[in-house]
């Protein structure tokens, strides 16, 4: 663990910058400062500071993520980055997709994941420790520096790579703000998928921005639930839905539902009904999103067909629940949901 994580570049407030650029006018911090979030230049292509203070920055402030691979899937619009942070041995990754009116950016707020969602690549290969807001920023400047080279811009920041965000509020607290307050990402625009965990929801509920949020509920009953979601059995659905409801009730932003569909695990009449009823006992209605699920190598278990998953979407919104269906980008290259394991091993657990 970095013992001082302030001493990284991205880590940084303005005023440690101020610090480490002492004895330079006010106009070259702000330069500096738009620099690396506004134009996502390295120190380096901040050419308006002079080559000393460069050279001082880079040694004062170090940047904690080294690029091991960039995949390309979809064509060239999906790329994954493989990173190593700056400590050596954990490896984490980050999605970049590039749609035909938007860009996103899909980051990792953990180094490995605690949850073990058996069905989810992360889960299976275990914990290894948490991002700091420097690590997490990072990865959203270095996505943005790619973009911009195909003269796109960011516009959303999905908390849906490695890692369960809520388990790391501080930090992704931490990144939200620069994300927005310096990079100009509306709070609108950036989410933040948890496994449901309670506490992580309440906190949320008190920050000063309307993120939004997604639950990945998977299951609508708490035997089966227990059973794909074991933080379940320490925060039961009753528990997380009073949290989704205290939550509305600050933010007034709608709620999504994801649901990672399984072949005859979580997607029969009986799951969609139950589903409808707890998306419905939300103000406004919580939207679902379906997820056909992805393979990974330690659950054996299929994804429903597409059939099963468009019957599913029918069957909520019959019940008057609006569901939509997530495309899945860069399966060919394990970018997609719960497929982000950066080539640790799972552990196999048989089922
Ligand atoms: N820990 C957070 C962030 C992960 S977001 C969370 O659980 O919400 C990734 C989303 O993909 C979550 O909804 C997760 O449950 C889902 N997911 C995990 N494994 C999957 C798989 N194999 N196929 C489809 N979706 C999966």
């Amino acid at each position: 663990m970095n013992d001082n994580p302030r001493r990284t570049l991205y880590d940084a407030s303005g005023a440690h910058l101020s610090e480490v650029m002492v004895g330079e006018p006010a106009y070259r911090i702000k330069q500096m400062w738009s620099g690396l979030y506004e134009q996502f230049q390295e120190v380096d292509q901040i050419t308006t500071l002079s080559t000393a203070l460069r050279q001082r920055l880079n040694e004062e402030l170090p940047t904690s993520l080294k690029l091991v691979r960039e995949s390309v899937s979809d064509k060239g619009d999906t790329i994954k980055f493989l990173w190593q942070l700056a400590d050596g041995n954990h490896p984490i990754e980050t999605v970049l997709m590039h749609y035909a009116d938007r860009v996103t950016v899909c980051v990792s707020t953990q180094a490995g994941c605690a949850m073990a969602c058996g069905f989810c690549a992360t889960g299976q290969a275990g914990f290894n420790r948490q991002l700091t807001v420097g690590e997490i920023v990072e990865q959203v400047v270095r996505a943005a520096r790619h973009a911009k080279q195909r003269k796109q811009r960011v516009a959303n920041i999905v908390f849906m790579g490695m890692g369960e965000p809520l388990a790391n509020e501080p930090a992704v607290w931490g990144a939200v703000e620069r994300i927005h307050g310096d990079m100009g990402i509306s709070a609108r625009h950036i989410t933040i998928s948890t496994v449901g965990v309670v506490p992580g929801i309440r906190t949320l509920a008190t920050r000063p921005l309307p993120v939004n949020l997604a639950v990945s509920l998977h299951a609508a009953r708490d035997d089966l639930r227990n059973d794909l979601v074991p933080i379940n059995k320490r925060y039961p659905i009753n528990e997380l839905m009073s949290a989704c409801r205290d939550y509305l009730r600050e933010k007034h932003r709608r709620i999504s539902f994801e649901w990672a569909m399984i072949a005859g695990v979580n997607d029969t009449a009986r799951d969609a009904s139950e589903l409808a009823k707890l998306a419905l006992s939300l103000k406004p209605t919580a939207h679902v999103n379906l997820i056909p699920l992805n393979p990974t190598p330690g659950f054996a278990t299929r994804g429903t067909d597409m059939a099963g998953v468009r019957r599913f979407a029918d069957r909520l919104s019959d019940r008057g629940v609006n569901a939509t269906v997530r495309r899945n980008r860069g399966t060919d290259i394990d970018a997609a949901c719960g497929q982000l394991a950066a080539g640790q091993p799972v552990v196999l657990k048989a089922r």
